[in-house]
């Protein structure tokens, strides 16, 4: 079969790998839908994320849906020709923090497309998947393959409104409006926030931010005082959702939260500054959140009861045969939001 395969920056192709059979308590998934995460994006561009490097050549991708093709022995939650979302989260457990229910912190988490370990855990751009059938999640057939391979970065992003806490009638700001502070965005309007702003550098995700549940959007890049009115008697936004990954976006964010306001840290950046003493005297809760874990179920139940609609938010799909082509799109914020594969 073949897959899509990162050998190092810039150096992405199609290639044979070896396929095989489901063992116990295994399916075999047919991948008819894969999402290009940021992540996926760093590898193919810088050939590494922060300071995890790529070692050898790695299959990306984890945002993934597909048809059920085949079932190993001891299988009773899956048949034949179900279409699953599949979690591309596998942690072990058995260790420390797996017994304690901290699965998003594993000692031995084995996540789809991840240079973390070495040898790399091997992703999902592939045409066959053998999967646990515990990762595999079905959805009615009536849902397309490409909304159920956005459960992925729903559940990160249900995961960091979780980490926000309680969501109900509060003021959220969310910075960098990519697929991840629109999902945001969607997952805070849907537990209730009162009011949602958003920001990004650029226009051109405005008019999809403001229809999946932001009431206002600022492009601070060309309007840098666009949050000064918010700063007014110590700050408005009750959270921050801070999906760009800019430590300049985090600083900016300081004055517009209230006294002991939430910052949740959802986009992933290098090294910056902040003036700790804003942060001090105001009490504000800064939080990180990496990955899901229960957010998973949920994010596939709000799309199979189309509770959310994430279809907006994918603005193309490609054959997995051009994925060069689908990556130097999705590299475009302004032509792109989510960019899928098929596989088909
Ligand atoms: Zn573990």
């Amino acid at each position: 079969m073949r897959a899509v395969v990162v050998h190092a920056a810039k150096d992405l192709r199609v290639g044979e790998v070896k396929a095989s059979a489901p063992g116990p308590r295994e399916v075999a998934v047919r991948i008819e839908a894969g999402g290009i995460c940021g992540s996926d994006l760093h590898y193919f561009h810088e050939g590494r994320i922060g300071t995890i490097t790529l070692k050898e050549p790695m299959i990306l991708g984890h945002e993934v849906a597909g048809i059920i093709e085949s079932i190993g022995p001891g299988v009773t939650n899956l048949k034949l020709g179900d279409r699953v979302a599949v979690s591309p989260s596998r942690p072990c457990g058995a260790c420390r923090f797996c017994r304690e229910g901290q699965q998003i912190h594993c000692l031995d988490m084995r996540f789809y497309g991840s240079a973390m370990r070495f040898p790399h855990v091997q992703g999902a751009f592939r045409e066959r998947l053998v999967a646990d059938a515990t990762q595999c999640h079905v959805v009615p057939e009536s849902i397309p393959a490409g909304a159920a391979a956005m459960a992925e970065p729903l559940a990160v992003c249900l995961h960091a409104v979780n980490r926000a806490g309680p969501m109900l009638g509060k003021r959220v700001l969310v910075t960098g409006s990519g697929p991840i502070g629109a999902l945001c965005a969607l997952a805070a309007r849907r537990a209730g926030a009162a009011e949602i702003v958003a920001t990004d550098l650029t226009d051109a995700p405005g008019p999809l931010m403001l229809r999946v549940g932001a009431d206002t959007f600022h492009n601070v890049a060309r309007d840098a005082a666009a949050l000064d009115g918010y700063a007014t008697d110590k700050g408005y936004f009750d959270v921050v959702l801070e999906a760009s990954g800019s430590d300049k976006a985090l600083a900016a964010a300081l004055p517009v939260v209230r006294p002991r306001g939430i910052i949740v840290q959802v986009g992933i950046g290098g090294v910056g500054s902040l003036p700790l003493n804003v942060i001090v005297a105001k009490e504000i809760d800064l939080r990180g959140t990496f990955r899901f874990h229960e957010e998973f179920a949920l994010a596939v139940e709000l799309i199979a009861r189309r509770l959310v609609d994430v279809t907006p938010l994918i603005t193309a799909t490609l054959p997995f045969t051009e994925a060069r082509a689908a990556f130097d799109l999705a590299s475009d914020r302004q032509r792109a939001m989510k960019v899928q594969l098929s596989f088909a």
